[in-house]
């Protein structure tokens, strides 16, 4: 495999072959890099399949390979470019544009994504996932969303406000990050080591979504929180024994019903000013109508959780956004059908509202298990950070909201809380203001990221650029 070979390629000494290979690989970049498209959305396409074309699967990653082909495009527009980090393979890319007045004392701009990718079963995929296949109106690819088209955006938009030499009055400073499917090594490694290379007051990043509704209305979900995910262990203990004579101290039996006890179990319901603001605004819209009795409910304890489960029966997906979910998701006991074993564990999928602690989690836990044979213990290994939802009054909500608004007649533009965890918790941390852009429609309603066959058509990503460009250009100018 491609892949393979590069790999190889990297560990092992200098070679005859290497030298070969890395004359042609530098060759093939740079003719790409010679036959730059004129315009700012035709660029963002030859970046993606460029981009789509260099596989980044993490793991290994090998991420250092897109961070090159970056710093080979921003080289080209004479934009200042270096690749940071401590594993050689595996390198994070930071450019910068600088501002060209400081009369205001305005804070960077950061643009960022991340450049590996989840695995790709081939024989899932009808197409082969990095070769970037233009077919039946998509362009395929891993990463083609999940997050290589607002890479190729981003890095498109750098390069227009260079060749136009966009007067700016803000640095605009474009990350692209290694690991961040898997570890977050990527952006940690900046943070703890440079990172005053990518402070800013501000950060676009992955996490939004734009989706048609039935009534015509198009909704701009700008993420400005995310749920925690948060790692459980349930470990029940009892005696071993034969199978022939059933022991009370049984521990598959008391997992299984302390499993059951949580699966079952109401998580509250909380609301942050995000969620709030969330619920208010698609009520209003005629698809959610059947949304607003229940607002007032969800305000109140008594009725909350009614409320919720209400909710739930129409859309999972909602409910999903009020409470802490809870899944059972690996069981371990056993070794032989005939003898009672002395241990079994079993591993749960919490992803918890970034208001709630851990501490709280683990406790209601406890409670509702209510069995001394079993402990309830944490996931060994680095924790996400809890944070609080990102301000919906800075100038670039403000400004995403008019450039959406403008863009489509029939925009909703909420701030929106996502289930899945992204990189941009580590930086809310440091206190910097971070939202998912929506600046790509969710096609057919449907999202491809970390499934089979995923794409993107060239006229979404074509429109996102411009989106995109369009509020850079509002924020920073
Ligand atoms: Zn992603």
């Amino acid at each position: 495999m491609g892949n393979a070979t590069w790999l190889d390629a990297e560990v092992q000494p200098v070679s005859a072959v290497f030298t070969m290979r890395v004359t042609i690989f530098l060759l093939c970049c740079a003719v790409a890099v010679a036959q730059e498209p004129a315009s700012l959305e035709a660029r963002a396409q030859r970046y993606l399949i460029d981009l789509i074309r260099i596989d980044t699967t993490n793991p290994p990653g090998n991420e250092t390979r897109a961070a090159e082909y970056l710093k080979r495009v921003a080289a080209t527009y004479g934009i200042n470019a270096e690749l940071l980090g401590d594993k050689p393979t595996r390198l994070n890319f930071v450019a910068r544009l600088a501002a060209t007045s400081h009369s205001e004392k305005t804070r960077p701009l950061l643009l960022m994504a991340h450049s590996d990718v989840v695995p790709a079963d081939k024989t899932q995929w009808t197409v082969d996932p990095f070769s970037a296949e233009l077919r039946g109106g998509f362009i395929y690819g891993r990463g083609a969303q999940d997050d290589k088209s607002l890479l190729a955006a981003e890095l498109a938009v750098l390069v227009e406000l260079k060749r136009r030499a966009v007067p700016l009055k803000r640095d605009v400073i474009l990350l692209s990050e290694s690991d961040e499917e898997a570890g977050s090594t990527g952006i940690n490694w900046l943070i703890h080591n440079a990172y005053a290379k990518i402070d800013a007051e501000f950060a676009l990043n992955e996490g939004g979504a734009a989706l048609d509704l039935r009534s015509g209305a198009r909704i701009f979900q700008i993420q400005t929180a995310e749920k925690v995910p948060t790692r459980v262990i349930l470990t029940a203990k009892g005696t071993a024994g034969h199978a022939s004579l059933p022991r009370s101290d049984n521990p598959v039996v008391h997992l299984a019903r302390a499993v059951t006890r949580l699966a079952d179990l109401a998580q509250p319901v909380q609301l942050s000013t995000t969620t709030r603001r969330y619920f208010a605004e698609i009520a209003k819209l005629p698809d959610y109508a059947w949304l607003e009795p229940l607002l007032p409910q969800l305000e109140q304890e008594s009725t909350a959780a009614a409320a919720a489960d209400t909710i739930e029966q129409r859309d999972p997906e909602l409910n999903s956004m009020l409470r802490t979910s809870v899944s059972p998701t690996m069981l371990a006991a056993g070794l032989k059908v005939n003898v009672i074993p002395n241990k079994a564990t079993a591993q749960i999928d919490v992803r918890r509202l970034p208001n709630e602690t851990r501490q709280e989690i683990e406790a209601r836990f406890r409670a509702a298990i209510n069995d001394p044979a079993i402990t309830v213990s944490r996931e060994p290994g680095q924790e996400m950070p809890s944070t609080e939802p990102s301000s919906l009054t800075t100038a670039l909500y403000l400004t995403m909201e008019k450039v959406f608004h403008e863009a489509s007649p029939h925009a909703v533009v909420v701030p929106y809380m996502s289930r899945g965890a992204t990189d941009g918790s580590y930086l809310r941390q440091k206190g910097m203001a971070v939202y998912g852009v929506p600046i790509f429609l969710r096609e057919g309603g449907e999202s491809r990221a970390h499934g089979n066959d995923e794409r993107i058509s060239p006229e979404n990503l074509a429109h996102g650029t411009d989106l995109l460009w369009k509020i850079v250009t509002a924020v920073a100018k």
